[in-house]
């Protein structure tokens, strides 16, 4: 349910009725706009009487938000959230009208590799470096990361250039590892792993929450939900496409998930064109297609010798690739603005 109230309520007769409501037992989520304030409730509202909070002078009006999600709800938080990834000087924001570009390596393989990568990404424009260290494998014969010492690499390799890391988690008994990571990925085959992600909504730190291999909207937004209903709101959605019956491509990208996702939450949205598609000659044209449909950013891989990369090297492009692909994204905004 939210109650839109009217213009000119003060402070503390919102924090009257803020009060009256969570005595009712329900939880309150208030989201100030420039023109105006909604009050969004959680939780069993049928113990409120909305004819009664309808009559209320400060309130404008009453409606019942019939979606399963609610704090990801576009109508519980009308303007769209800007996530907040790292610190300082090296503060990215996403969400709102800020874009970022996430580079690196589907995994983290030595310290060379990794600073090498970040570097040169960096140089070519990205804003955060993504690196996998826990690696969630088709295959149990598959190489499965460097766990926590490819954890250490992407501290190494954050301290060489001052870029965010952005890193998988596979199970919530790892979160003490990843105390220091800027941003922490639910792939997509965890997305829904619910103990996973109602520990994650007892962390204060931004989430990058991937679509599952074959999710719909409402469930990857209930997805999100889960870990919003813990107190966790800093969450930011990721398009990397979906299964269906043609393999040509290693997925199918959604894009009209971008203007759907824009009507329905105020989360930013991000797109993966590697893992979307599954081979570096598709990644630039649809990262370009995905910025022109509205995305508020891409992760993209990208690793130093593709040919000998130890995990998706056929969507890896080189960093050459990627120095170019940056440049055409840059011209592409400049006229989207
Ligand atoms: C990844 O980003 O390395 C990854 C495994 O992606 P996804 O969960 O989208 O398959
Ligand atoms: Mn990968």
């Amino acid at each position: 349910m939210i109650a839109v109230l009217k213009k000119d309520v003060s402070e503390s007769q919102k924090q009257n009725l803020v009060k009256w409501l969570k005595g009712h037992g329900v939880e309150v989520h208030i989201s100030e706009g420039q023109y105006q304030t909604v009050v969004g409730l959680v939780g069993d509202t049928s113990r409120i009487d909305i004819h009664l909070l309808e009559g209320l002078d400060m309130v404008e009006s009453v409606t019942r938000i019939s979606e399963p999600f609610k704090c990801a709800n576009r109508r519980f938080h009308p303007a769209d959230t800007i996530v907040e990834v790292g610190s300082g000087e090296n503060k990215v924001l996403i969400g709102g009208g800020n874009t970022a570009i996430i580079a690196g390596p589907c995994s983290v393989e030595s310290e060379e590799q990794i600073v090498g990568i970040a570097r040169s990404v960096k140089a070519s424009g990205a804003s955060l470096l993504r690196g996998g260290a826990f690696k969630p494998r088709t295959s149990p014969y598959d190489f499965q990361g460097l766990r926590e010492d490819g954890l250490e690499l992407l501290r190494i390799a954050r301290k060489e250039t001052g870029l965010p890391i952005v890193t998988e988690i596979m199970s919530e008994k790892h979160l003490d590892f990843f105390e220091d990571v800027d941003l922490i990925q639910i792939g997509a085959r965890n997305m829904q792993n619910f103990e996973l992600l109602k520990a994650l909504g007892k962390v204060n730190k931004p989430i990058l929450l991937k679509r599952g291999l074959s999710a719909t909207v409402k469930e990857w937004l209930m997805s999100a939900e889960y870990i919003m209903a813990g107190g966790n709101e800093k969450i930011i959605l990721c398009e990397r496409g979906i299964r269906s019956y043609d393999t040509y491509t290693r997925n199918v990208l959604d894009l009209s998930v971008i203007p759907v996702l824009r009507e329905l939450t105020h989360l930013p949205v991000i797109v993966d064109p590697s893992h979307a598609t599954g081979h570096s000659r598709l990644v630039p044209s649809m990262s370009l297609a995905a910025m022109a449909a509205g995305a508020d950013g891409l992760i993209i891989e990208v690793h130093n010798d593709p040919a000998h990369a130890l995990c998706d090297g056929a969507q890896s492009l080189t960093p050459a690739q990627f120095d170019e692909l940056a440049q055409k994204i840059r011209n592409l905004q400049s006229v989207i603005g």
